[in-house]
């Protein structure tokens, strides 16, 4: 049709021409990170992290809303900018009412892992669960061109839900066999088959941790009172990995000290940085994303608590790989032309035998416990036995079609939710059909439980600990693993940072009260793509307008006073 033809000849080379956008965006998130972490100890750093607060916009009042302050939740919330009731990732792992079975937020039967240099790795994991497009598949699927997508964290939870669906390089590692790892969902990328070839994480066995600072620079006692180190660790410096003591290589236990270690940070910003450079992220048209979780901290954070020598050694030396990446970005897309957001997918409580010593009311909350009183509280009703098919940390499910029977027989569920309070450390139980539909509330305990309620996949009965009361999972078979965790509704557990730094971000300190889920919509403004949840706002206090917009200076203005309206 020559009509047509005329027509496309003269669209050639008028594409809509585009305002300035980010070449890249790079999201970080430091896993465990608790922002006061930032007050206590940027007058130390001398890196990135110094680096990010000083010429960004730092948000010293930022809190997730609700009460499941885990991994998968929080790197979703970030990667959406919807909250968990919206984009499903409730929890790490639910139990699944159908398969009557536990699983985590990433596991699919449809999909295979898959082991870079030629490691055999098992399970299939992919962000087949997140019920919204991440971020970064927004821009990918909007921009229309050329974005590419690539993720990196130790945990599967983390890069996936980072990289959502369409990533081009999704990469987490398999601390069982000591694999970096991907799964069908995703391509397989040769930069990162080369890389994991020649630099094999078990390149840093033998190695030792031994503290960065000078003795007197660490605010702490140098060994944590309650802390559960990884096996082959000791409760204080220097922390060698060498694996089981009489093993004679890299095996499963120098990987779970390798995490444990701020070397693992190191080879995620090096595998970054390559990245970088092998697919020329930020250098082509388009903007592309990179996106990096650190998970060292919270292995650190899990085993020593927020008290310790170790926290802020590890924070120390992050604050050095981040000197380099940043460099690396600068060097690579050019200061300016990238633009970076911080956080982290939750915080820590101190490690309870710490506060204890203290004198504070602390102390484990037994999940044993909650199911050993609810079925012995059933026993005058005569229920089948167990009554319980799973508790997941704060979520208790009940099996099929107790609770229904429950709902309709007021003593009996008055006795199970007695029985739950009785627990030390449980200060209140809320029932699933509370929770629905976001119900209008003044109290925050009450929005926190909804607004990461999901009914499909959250408890029929959902337990809020004390102040200070973190979870104990551990079982007469399995001893707790871990010095402290995270996981409540409590503010120590919901405040992270969040930092922005580089297109588009008005440099300084904010105040005002947001939240991670605020993250991804300020992306998508800067990067003019529309997201589909509402549940964040764009952090417009932080951004400023192009500079041919900037007004000029106006003395006459500035010379009035204060008072004038
Ligand atoms: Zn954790």
């Amino acid at each position: 049709m020559p009509l047509a033809g005329a027509q496309n000849k003269s669209l050639v080379g008028k594409l809509p021409k585009m305002p300035p956008r980010p070449k890249l965006v790079v999201l970080l998130v430091v896993d465990q990170m608790r922002a006061d972490y930032v007050e206590k100890f940027r007058g130390q750093w001398t890196g990135g992290l110094k680096r990010l607060v000083e010429e960004g916009a730092w948000f010293r009042d930022a809190a997730y809303p609700y009460a499941a302050t885990e991994t998968c939740v929080g790197h979703a919330t970030i990667s959406t900018g919807a909250l968990p009731a919206t984009h499903g990732m409730i929890s790490n792992e639910w139990f699944d009412r159908e398969l009557q079975k536990t699983m985590t937020c990433t596991d699919d039967a449809k999909v295979k892992n898959l082991g870079y240099a030629g490691a055999s790795v098992t399970g299939g994991n992919s962000a087949s669960e997140m019920l919204v497009p991440a971020f970064a598949d927004e821009l990918k699927f909007q921009t229309g061109g050329g974005t590419r997508v690539v993720t990196f964290s130790l945990k599967a939870r983390a890069a996936i839900t980072m990289g959502g669906r369409l990533g081009d390089a999704v990469t987490w590692f398999d601390a069982d066999v000591g694999a970096w790892t991907t799964s069908s969902a995703y391509p397989v990328a040769a930069f990162v088959e080369e890389f994991a070839k020649a630099h094999p994480a078990a390149g840093d066995y033998g190695k030792t941790w031994v503290p960065m600072l000078p003795a007197s620079a660490y605010l702490y006692e140098a060994s944590a009172r309650g802390a559960v180190p990884p096996a082959g660790f000791g409760a204080a410096f220097p922390h060698p990995l060498r694996g089981n003591p009489d093993g004679t290589g890299p095996d499963a236990v120098f990987y779970s000290q390798w995490q444990t270690s701020p070397y693992a940070d190191t080879y995620l910003t090096r595998i970054a940085e390559t990245a970088v450079d092998k697919l020329d992220l930020g250098a082509r048209a388009g903007t592309d994303f990179l996106g990096v979780s650190y998970s060292s901290v919270d292995y650190v954070g899990h085993a020593f608590g927020p008290r310790s020598r170790e926290i802020q050694d590890v924070l120390a030396r992050l604050d050095q790989d981040l000197t380099e990446l940043l460099a690396h970005l600068d060097k690579k897309v050019g200061k300016g032309n990238y633009l970076v957001a911080l956080s982290a997918d939750h915080g820590v409580v101190p490690i309870p035998e710490d506060m204890q010593k203290s004198g504070m009311d602390a102390g484990w909350l037994n999940i044993e416990s909650v199911k050993e009183r609810v079925e012995k509280s059933l026993e005058p009703f005569h229920y089948r036995k167990p009554a319980i098919a799973d508790v997941s940390a704060s979520d208790v499910y009940f099996t099929l079609g107790t609770y229904e029977k429950l709902k309709n027989d007021p003593p009996a569920l008055r006795a199970v939710l007695d029985a739950i309070e009785s627990v030390p450390g449980v200060e209140r139980v809320y029932r699933a059909e509370e929770l629905e539909d976001r119900p209008a509330t003044q109290s925050p305990m009450l929005r926190a439980e909804a607004v990461g309620f999901l009914k499909a996949r959250s408890g029929d009965l959902l337990i809020v600990p004390r102040p200070y009361w973190p979870w104990n999972t551990s079982t007469p078979a399995s001893p707790r693993q871990y010095g402290t965790t995270h996981g409540t509704p409590h503010y120590y557990d919901q405040r992270v940072p969040v930092l922005l730094m580089g297109f588009g971000v008005q440099r300084g300190e904010y105040f005002q009260a947001i939240t991670p889920a605020d993250i991804a919509p300020t992306l998508a403004a800067l990067c003019g793509i529309t997201l589909a949840p509402r549940d964040g706002r764009v952090l417009a206090e932080a951004l400023r307008a192009p500079a041919t917009k900037d007004p000029a200076p106006n003395p006459a203005r500035a010379a009035r006073s204060p008072e004038q309206p």
